[in-house]
């Protein structure tokens, strides 16, 4: 019994979706709810939380419903699903009540295996529906948004807890990317789901290196991003922003420079914003420069990488932001820039905000996770209250491992200038005073006869910024707020200062990330394998195809099956059926389009 359901739900699986196996827990969810048990899924995004509901609609008699927040997620998985030659539809209000009402015509014909519908009208029809309607499975997508501990509550979701009673018999799904403790409990509450069983799957996710890039100056900052995007041609990307000004001085910056850049925020016309999804999810426009008002409605598979122009005020954000990155699987990176500036700017926002105490303390995770020496990966998981016991392999600090040198005589000739100055001086003049600088600012204040003036001309503004900023971790130096900022030396600095004390500092290497990225990146493939120019116009095949049928290309098929197409170059239907990810009604539809460009390709390499 148990055997068969397993072999049927594979078989369903690779019909519409392509795909060979289920990912971890799928299988499991699937098999509970149909054997009637309410189930809540916690899934990182990515992490295939779709498939839980889709595969048990379309073994079921009757139709599954699927509670949604926003129009436009519904309307892409109701066209991915079409496109995969499985019946659904979303009833929404951008219709006539003449097409909704004609779609739950057919779905009390049968005709429809996935109805897409919104909290609100799911309670305004749940009456007559769960009479009339035959359904299998009730899945509430993005739970989170019924709880006040989440990030996103919502009241149209408040009174989703009536569906239990009113559905008798339907078993209820909810799934969420949540990964806080507190939200999760709460759903099962609100939801009146309490004898639900749990499904949490790791929140890890491995395909995303993680990077960070401690104290540049604006212009190292546009040069190392201009680097970073150089060496992600053609592939789309996210730059987060703390503030409306910087996307649209940054987007500005980048198209100066050649790039397909735009600015996104939630000040702009919504006719505007809704055209840059667009173009963004069209692979049309490569990268966006936005404030977080960007990110929640994106079901694009193929965002490739985020920086973070500025920290994110808590890990949280931080999470969600990169986890936009490869949802597809294939390898992805996330960049972020961390300053002072940024710390005192996101303290100030925590000082005045309600919860001011949680605030502040996340703030501080997050700088913490910023100046990390261990792997950045066991901090971020462990933060979200996971096991994860070894080094990821996929971050900066294990890449490049902190190379130390002793740097107890750059400290001393650092503290030796603030001490001289009677430690009245903030990062700026401290750094003029070490390279000699002649500005006006200094020789006015006699900076320039100390004797520390001028001893550190060797070292870079951009190197003492990165050297200042270990000696503030390290605890030598601290920022008196209260005293416009001024560098003060403490106890342990004074230790140093007098030679009581070495210390040691990890190199600082402009080019760090650079570097590392020039080795292959590490994928679920080997590189080596893909043929990149058939790859490129296997591309260029998807978009043709996109831009007549009017879906996204990630749609037709995700970066992962074409990169797999390039490996495996099938010259036959067979061949191009039997692909990873490629469903039955793909095939029918595509072969002859993405077959005759390999064979083409063939031909002449041979040549
Ligand atoms: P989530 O909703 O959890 O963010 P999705 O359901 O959108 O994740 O799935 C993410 C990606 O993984 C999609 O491209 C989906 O087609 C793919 N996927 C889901 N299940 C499998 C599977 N069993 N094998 C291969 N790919 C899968
Ligand atoms: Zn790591």
């Amino acid at each position: 019994m148990a055997a068969d359901l397993k072999r049927e739900a594979l078989a369903v699986l690779k019909k519409f979706f392509g795909y060979e196996s289920f990912h971890q827990l799928q299988y499991q969810v699937i098999e509970h709810v149909i054997g009637g048990g309410d189930a809540l899924v916690l899934m990182p995004t990515g992490g295939g939380k779709s498939m839980c509901y889709q595969i048990p609609a379309l073994l079921k008699p009757g139709c599954a419903i699927v509670v949604s927040p926003l129009l436009a997620l519904m309307k892409d998985q109701v066209d991915a699903l079409i496109a995969n030659g499985v019946p659904a539809a979303a009833i929404n209000s951008q219709q006539t009540e003449a097409q909704n009402r004609e779609i739950i015509d057919n779905v009390y014909r049968g005709n429809i295996k996935l109805l897409y519908i919104s909290p609100e009208r799911l309670l305004a029809d749940m009456d007559r529906w769960a009479r009339d309607l035959r359904i299998n499975l009730i899945a509430i997508d993005e739970a989170h948004c019924i709880s006040h501990w989440g990030h996103d509550f919502r009241p149209e979701y408040s009174q989703l807890g009536l569906v239990r009673q009113r559905f008798e018999g339907v078993p209820v799904m909810a799934l969420t990317a949540t990964a806080d403790r507190l939200t999760r409990d709460d759903i099962k509450v609100q939801l009146n789901i309490t004898g639900a069983k749990t499904f949490i799957k790791s929140f890890d996710r491995p395909n995303i290196s993680l990077a960070v890039v401690s104290g540049l100056s604006g212009r190292d900052k546009m040069r190392r991003i201009v680097n970073f995007i150089e060496n992600h041609s053609g592939q789309s990307g996210i730059i987060y922003c703390l503030s409306r000004k910087s996307t649209e001085s940054l987007a500005v910056n980048l198209r100066g420079l050649g790039f397909n850049a735009r600015a996104f925020h939630a000040a702009m016309p919504t006719s505007e914003k809704l055209a840059i999804q667009r173009d963004f999810i069209n692979d049309d426009l490569q990268v966006i420069c936005a404030t977080i008002a960007f990110g929640m409605g994106i079901d694009k598979s193929n965002v490739r990488w985020v920086i973070h122009y500025n920290m994110p005020k808590n890990l949280e954000s931080y999470y969600q932001e990169i986890g936009r990155a490869g949802r597809d699987g294939m390898s992805a990176d996330a960049l972020m820039f961390y300053s002072f500036a940024d710390v005192k700017a996101l303290m100030n926002f925590a000082n005045d905000s309600t919860q001011a105490l949680v605030n502040i303390e996340k703030l501080n995770r997050m700088q913490q996770y910023a100046e990390a020496n261990v792997c950045r990966r066991r901090i971020l998981l462990s933060y979200f209250n996971e096991r994860y016991d070894h080094d990821c392999g996929n971050c900066d600090v294990c890449n490049n491992p902190p190379d130390r040198f002793d740097g107890t005589k750059l400290c001393q000739m650092a503290m030796s200038a603030m001490a001289r100055t009677g430690e009245n001086i903030g990062f700026k003049t401290v750094i003029d005073i070490l390279r000699g600088s002649r500005k006006n600012d200094i020789v006015a204040h006699g900076y320039d006869k100390i004797k520390t003036y001028g001893v550190g001309r060797d070292l870079t503004t951009t190197m003492w910024n990165a050297y200042l900023l270990q000696m503030l971790q390290l605890g030598l130096i601290y920022i008196a707020y209260e005293n416009d900022n001024h560098l003060k030396i403490t106890e342990l600095g004074k230790e140093v200062l007098y030679g009581k004390r070495s210390i040691m500092l990890s190199r600082f290497y402009f080019d760090a990330v650079v570097r590392e990225k020039k080795k292959p990146a590490k994928t679920i493939f080997d590189d080596n394998e893909v043929d990149t120019m058939l790859l490129e116009k296997l591309k260029a095949t998807r978009k043709a195809i996109a831009v007549a049928r009017h879906i996204a290309p990630y749609m037709v098929f995700s970066d992962k099956v074409l990169t797999k197409m390039a490996v495996a170059k099938p010259v036959t239907k067979a061949q191009f059926g039997m692909l990873y990810g490629v469903a039955e009604a793909k095939t029918e539809q595509f072969w002859l389009q993405f077959t005759s460009v390999i064979k083409e390709h063939l031909k002449r390499g041979e040549i």
